[in-house]
């Protein structure tokens, strides 16, 4: 449930009704507006507790949240959140690209990406140094060396990093390096992943699993904004369905659906979505058009020779074609890239 307070609270108030709801047994989680302050209440429901929440001092109204995730939807926050990267705002006016490999190969490969990326006017890089494959004989990632690239990169070229943390253990590690840490579609319900990157000052992108509906994807999030983090930025990347002519089946109206549902930000990923360079391009169009907050695309300097996603990777020309194409459907939807 959600206690909002009126707009004249006193902290002391504020602090009266915090402490009465730890010995109550909740969790308590505040967000002060410009007018008011809200308290989000988390735990199991007891009865006679919203009356005596209505009656104390500073108190205006308690709402039960209906919905399963609590600080992740509307009715906890109904304002659209924005994630701050260094300078790049996701959930602003501003479309966010996310381009790079699939994962980092070497330092000449990210370096050149990077430089071509950011001119074509991506802001945020991208490239796996742990990389989750299905096959455990394919090629797993550079690992703590991949790490150190991307920082190397970062500081050269000018431009922030979002990397996969694939394992609990790893959460520290990945953290020193990156400005963001992406959950991966294997891993959004690695409960102990995802409390893991809760603990850490660090946004987080997330996101959704193969095979996993929206409410449960939302609860994935909540996992981690109920360890405190509220930096969480969702990332559509296709689910498994009967179609065998694309890699994923890309679920835009998720875009919209979660928008509705949630205040976290939302990105399309049309790479992972289709697992075919020929369809980045529309579907990413398409996203921008259902009110993606971004994109993340994978960008090769060379995808024929990748050595992970190549067939969905575009070269430099078709990433810079794709940009060119989207600012007029991100200014139809009132929108900029
Ligand atoms: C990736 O971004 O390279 C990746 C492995 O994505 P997903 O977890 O969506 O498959
Ligand atoms: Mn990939």
């Amino acid at each position: 449930m959600i206690v909002v307070m009126n707009p004249g609270a006193t902290e002391a108030q504020l602090e009266h009704v915090k402490k009465r709801l730890e010995e109550w047994g909740f969790g308590t989680h505040f967000s002060k507006g410009v007018e008011r302050t809200v308290i989000g209440v988390i735990g199991p429901k007891k009865a006679g507790i919203l009356e005596s929440l209505e009656a104390m001092a500073g108190g205006d109204k308690v709402i039960p949240v209906l919905q399963p995730f609590k600080l992740a939807s509307r009715e906890f926050k109904n304002e659209r959140t924005q994630v701050k990267v260094e300078d790049v705002v996701f959930g602003g006016s501003k479309i966010v690209i996310i381009a790079g490999p699939c994962a980092v190969e070497s330092e000449e490969q990210m370096f050149e990406t990077a430089r071509m990326v950011k001119k074509a006017g991506a802001s945020m890089l991208r490239g796996g140094a742990f990389k989750p494959r299905t096959s455990p004989y394919a090629f797993q990632g550079l690992e703590e060396t991949g790490l150190r690239i991307l920082a190397d990169v970062r500081r050269e070229v000018g431009i922030p990093f979002v990397t996969e943390v694939v394992n609990p253990r790893e959460v520290d590690l990945v953290a020193q390096y990156a400005d963001m840490l992406q959950i991966g579609a294997r891993n959004m319900q690695n409960f102990t992943l995802l409390k893991e990157v809760g603990k850490t000052d660090k946004p987080v992108l997330l996101k959704r699993g193969l095979a996993a509906t929206i409410e449960e994807w939302l609860m994935a999030a909540e996992y981690i904004l109920s360890e405190g983090n509220y930096r969480v930025v969702l990332c559509e990347r296709g689910i498994r369905t009967y179609e065998t002519s694309t890699r994923n089946t890309l679920d835009l109206s998720a875009i919209p659906s979660i928008q509705r549902l949630s205040h976290l930000p939302v990105l399309a990923d049309p790479s992972h979505g289709t697992g075919k360079r020929y369809l980045v391009a529309s579907l990413s169009k398409a996203a921008v058009a259902a009110g993606a907050d971004g994109l993340l695309i994978e960008v090769h300097p060379n995808p024929e020779t990748a050595l992970s996603d190549g067939p969905q990777s575009l070269n430099f020309t078709e990433f810079e074609t794709l940009i060119s194409q989207i600012g007029p459907v991100a200014n139809a939807v009132g929108r900029e890239i």
